[in-house]
Parts: C-alpha cells; sequence; structure tokens
C-alpha cells in the first residue's frame, strides 16, 4: 500500500468513527464526545476549551450546561437596558457552592466558565493553601455599559461577557484581595496566584494586577476575543 493511500484509509477510518460518535452509534463518555454538551462537574481535558467555545453562540447548549452546575440563577430575556449596549443571552446568578458580594448579570458562556473555575480551580485552591474551602466571593460587577478605560473600543462588560473577581472569604472568615494580598509570598499571595492561573484556564481572557495599574485590585476574565493570560 504507498502511502497515499494508508493516509486515505486512515482519513476515511477517523471520518467514520466521528461520525459513528456524532450519531450515537459508538458510546463515549460524555466528556470526550464533542458534541455532548459541557459537562461543569467533569474535570476539565483536552475538549473543555472546544466545548466552551461552542457554546458561545448556541444558547441552547450553554444552558445545558449551566444545568449541570451547583449555581443558583435565572435565565434572562434578551433586552437593552441602554440604547448601545443590548444584552443578548444573559444570566442572573444568585449564589453557586459561593455566595456573592451580590448577584450579577452575565453572559451564560461566562457563568458556566465560572461554574467550571470555582469547582476545579479556585475551590481546590483553596483546600490547597488554606485546607478549607472557600464561601464567598466579592466581585465589582459584570455589567457596565462603557468602553475599555482610556480606549475607544467597547469593553466586554458593556455586554455582561465579563466579570471582575476582587476577594475571597474563607470558611473561617479570612479574607483575601486582589488589592491587599497579590504582592508578597505568603499563603494568601500563593493563594491567588492558583486562583488567576485557574482563571486562565476557565476564560477567554483574564487580566490581573500585572497586566496594568486599573486592574491593581481585581481579575478581569471575560469570554470574548484571543485567549489572553496576563
Ligand atoms: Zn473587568
Amino acid at each position: 500500500m504507498t502511502f497515499g493511500r494508508f493516509f486515505l484509509l486512515c482519513l476515511l477510518l477517523a471520518g467514520g468513527f466521528a461520525y459513528a460518535v456524532w450519531r450515537g452509534v459508538v458510546d463515549i463518555p460524555d466528556h470526550w464526545n464533542p458534541w455532548a454538551p459541557l459537562d461543569v462537574r467533569q474535570p476539565p481535558n483536552l475538549l473543555t476549551p472546544f466545548k466552551l467555545r461552542a457554546l458561545q453562540n448556541d444558547r441552547a447548549l450553554c444552558e445545558q450546561a449551566l444545568e449541570t452546575s451547583e449555581l443558583n440563577y435565572r435565565l434572562m430575556p434578551d433586552s437593552t437596558p441602554e440604547p448601545s449596549c443590548p444584552l443578548r443571552n444573559t444570566v442572573r446568578v444568585t449564589n453557586a457552592e459561593v455566595d456573592f458580594s451580590s448577584p450579577f448579570l452575565a453572559t451564560c458562556p461566562v457563568v458556566a466558565a465560572y461554574a467550571l473555575f470555582e469547582r476545579h480551580g479556585l475551590q481546590p485552591a483553596a483546600q490547597e493553601v488554606f485546607g478549607q474551602p472557600v464561601t464567598r466571593v466579592d466581585h465589582f460587577g459584570s455589567f457596565a455599559c462603557r468602553n475599555i478605560a482610556r480606549s475607544n473600543r467597547r469593553s466586554q462588560h458593556a455586554s455582561a461577557n465579563a466579570l471582575d473577581l476582587a476577594g475571597f472569604r474563607l470558611a473561617d472568615g479570612t479574607r483575601i484581595t486582589v488589592a491587599r494580598d497579590w504582592k508578597g509570598d505568603g499563603d494568601k499571595a500563593r493563594f491567588l496566584r492558583l486562583v488567576h492561573q485557574a482563571a486562565c484556564k476557565a476564560f477567554n481572557v483574564t487580566l490581573g494586577p500585572e497586566y496594568n495599574a486599573a486592574h491593581h485590585d481585581h481579575f478581569h476574565v471575560d469570554m470574548g476575543g484571543f485567549q489572553t493570560c496576563r
């Protein structure tokens, strides 16, 4: 068999297998099936970024992902709270495994990524460093009809496609804030570095204090544009 024919045969076999998985003829676990909705309970794997991308423009798929989470949320109708900032595919989140400093409105993909981040990044980091869970997340909000600071480009906050994470409280009441604890080499700083890394894995964009002075007191996370981890 020539290399060309061998290559063609492999392509046919791979294509046939993919087709069989897609049609449900071959049964593989959902977390290894690229066409199965994201299940946030499953540990992230190679397919997770692909699945997160898939639910960006698919409201039904995104809602299925949220159903697998511990979040308390309400699906919101599309609206235009301000003329230049229409909101599509948003969810109002009241609480998760943690409480929030206040409920927030964000796009379904941001909320799905948050659910992954909390379960597989934030809580394991708290257990690793402090041996206890995070019970409350303090944030600076998600929706704000505005441009990026000192630019004329629209912020991801203008479509509620972003969230600003400012601090965390542990079960014993310990408070950790990005503003105060990012610098240094103690447990709180180590925890925040793990949280920042975890955010980079879950969200498309994560910007922290190293990025610029505007982010000295929070981690900005969003699901727009290019993969960025700063
Ligand atoms: Zn932000």
